[in-house]
């Protein structure tokens, strides 16, 4: 069987279109575009002012079970609906996230789909791309260093290096980092400060690139980040350091979406990336509006499962770009719900009736979460070689009694051609009724919008919070930051916090151990049970099997 970049170096190599071929699709000409050469493209920012302006098609969200070690295919499933609407005449755009290097280097799995259903250049997206990522590392760095710079050189501001909340970030898995002590090396080289490092797409200015209007608005949210607090507990903002323009600035071209293609020539603007479990998980605002001004229909994916990337897409991301989902695709593989009814990974492939209906109960807890936004739902079983007749006949029965459509489609196999069905379901659930409804007001209590995440997303019974998160609590109190959106920071592998409770719990209990204003984003950070900001390599990292050869072409990068 080919590798995924087997199969897209085939296409790249021989039949990949220039991207103003792309572009011209959508009746964009060269003047609308920024080339970084031949395969990738920004739009302009005219060209973005005007598209904004245009008629917007429909929206489709594309979600998912839980992650499982037995994969899911959301990124897949995404690209190939898109393909499989164009194959029948529907116009559809696709909006994705950019890749982080960290997983890239660390585990196993592409972030440009996969199969038949790919992003290309597929190397270039998921290595450098547009330089994105690295923009908004030496951003966030720029205004790490001129932090502890305003410390050194006198603090007038009072900042209690105690009390700094600003990391330094850079994208790879790099655990060594997470704690660090700066400033070493005497009083010509700052003030010593416990520090420490997150992964670049957990950063602030990640989140806030991903949700900002324009230019105005990016440095409106970019001045409003927290970076810590006096010796008398005052919030200190960028704004106070009068930075925001500079940071502004070397935002300015990472903040243009970026276009590229699927194998099958669709047009896909991918930017933006924070994680799904430590930040809101979605793409940047600016490209799904770009995908709902050019496309009759435009396909967005949210990161991880329903309960993390979809509720953050329902109740973060849609209020920001002003179009809630017109229908939503539920991603599921017969292998994955085995997986949660118990089965070890090696025995994936045997046929298992009993447990797919078992772990069943993990799609349909999926299943009722996005019902209640009142948007239609179709459940997409992404098929491995490996389903038999009988699990899939089982599975489509299971979710006909639950009131979805479920269909199986093989697009990684066939590409558009294998996803036929589902795009017509799509467009049958395009054309029912949606009306969205969000999951809490931002005017309730914090504790309140927690509580509803939790008993009404996850399924569970409470929410603990932890003497620091009661403190920050107080504080959140006391400096008016109620009215912000809830950011769930939770393992993506459990509808709970711990990792290893697969399937569809209940009785459970959340535990909230700090609370981490994000001011710039309008969100608050809710850490719970002990999900990382900065992750660690795998002891196998996927980086052993990369290799490039003397003509640049690159190899085992999945
Ligand atoms: P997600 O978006 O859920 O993280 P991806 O779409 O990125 O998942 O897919 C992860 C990996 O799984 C890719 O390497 C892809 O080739 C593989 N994959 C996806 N769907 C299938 C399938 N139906 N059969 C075999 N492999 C698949």
């Amino acid at each position: 069987m080919k590798s995924d970049i087997e199969i897209a170096q085939e296409v790249e190599h021989t039949t990949m279109a220039p991207i103003d071929q792309i572009a011209a699709k959508m009746n964009l000409t060269a003047d609308d575009l920024e080339n970084y050469g031949k395969y990738k493209a920004k739009l302009t920012f005219e060209a973005i002012q005007e598209i904004k302006q245009r008629p917007q098609g429909k929206l489709v969200l594309v979600t998912s079970i839980n992650p499982t070690p037995a994969g899911e295919g959301k990124s897949t499933v995404s690209v190939g609906l898109a393909d499989a609407l164009n194959r029948i005449g529907t116009k559809a755009v696709i909006a994705l996230r950019e890749p982080s290097l960290g997983p890239v280097m660390g585990m196993k799995g592409g972030a440009t789909g996969g199969g038949k259903a790919q992003l290309i250049p597929m190397e270039d997206i998921n290595l450098h791309f547009t330089g994105d990522m690295h923009a908004l590392t030496t951003a966030n760095d720029t205004l790490a260093a001129l932090i502890d710079n305003h410390i050194q050189q006198g603090n007038e501001l009072n900042i209690d290096p105690r009390r700094v909340t600003w990391k330094r970030v850079l994208d790879i898995n790099d655990r060594s980092l997470r704690q660090v002590v700066t400033g070493l090396g005497g009083v010509t080289s700052g003030v010593p400060r416990q520090a420490g490092f997150d992964i670049t797409v957990a950063s602030e200015l990640m989140a806030i690139l991903c949700l900002a209007e324009n230019i105005t608005d990016l440095k409106k949210r970019i001045a409003k980040i927290t970076i810590g607090y006096t010796y008398t507990k005052k919030p200190i903002t960028v704004a106070d350091l009068k930075v925001q323009g500079a940071i502004t600035m070397l935002l300015r071209d990472a903040l243009k979406p970026n276009l590229v293609q699927t194998l099958e020539k669709t047009p896909a603007f991918v930017h933006g990336g924070p994680f799904a479990n430590i930040a809101h998980g979605c793409n940047s605002v600016l490209a799904t509006k770009m995908a709902l001004g050019l496309g009759d229909v435009a396909i967005t994916e949210a990161g991880f499962g329903a309960d993390l990337g979809g509720e953050k897409f329902m109740d973060i991301a849609a209020p920001n770009i002003g179009h809630t989902p017109d229908a939503t695709v539920i991603v599921a593989t017969i292998r994955a719900l085995k997986y949660n009814g118990g089965v070890a990974v090696k025995d994936l492939t045997t046929e298992n009736l009993a447990a797919l209906e078992a772990g069943f109960g993990n799609l349909k807890k999926h299943i009722q979460n996005m019902k209640r936004y009142n948007v239609p739902v179709v459940v997409a079983i992404n098929a491995f070689i490996t389903d038999t007749p009988a699990e899939i006949k089982l599975l489509q029965k299971l979710c006909q009694d639950f009131g979805v459509a479920a269909i199986n489609t093989e697009i990684w196999e066939k590409g558009s051609a294998g996803g036929e069905a589902l795009a017509k379901a799509v467009n049958e659930a395009l054309a029912q009724p949606a009306d969205f409804q969000p999951l809490y007001d931002k005017t309730e209590p914090v504790t309140t919008k927690i509580e509803k995440i939790v008993q009404t997303i996850y399924g569970g019974k409470s929410v603990i919070f932890s003497a620091k998160a009661k403190k920050d609590l107080k504080t959140i109190a006391e400096n008016d930051w109620n009215d912000l959106a809830i950011c769930m920071a939770k393992t993506q592998y459990s509808l709970t916090d711990d990792q290893h409770v697969l399937g569809a719990p209940t009785d459970f209990s959340i535990h909230v151990r700090e609370i981490i204003p994000k001011t710039g984003s309008g969100f608050l950070v809710v850490l719970t049970g002990n999900v990382l900001t900065m992750p660690g390599l795998p002891k196998k990292p996927a980086a052993l099997n990369m290799d490039v050869d003397e003509n640049g072409v690159i190899s085992g990068l999945f």
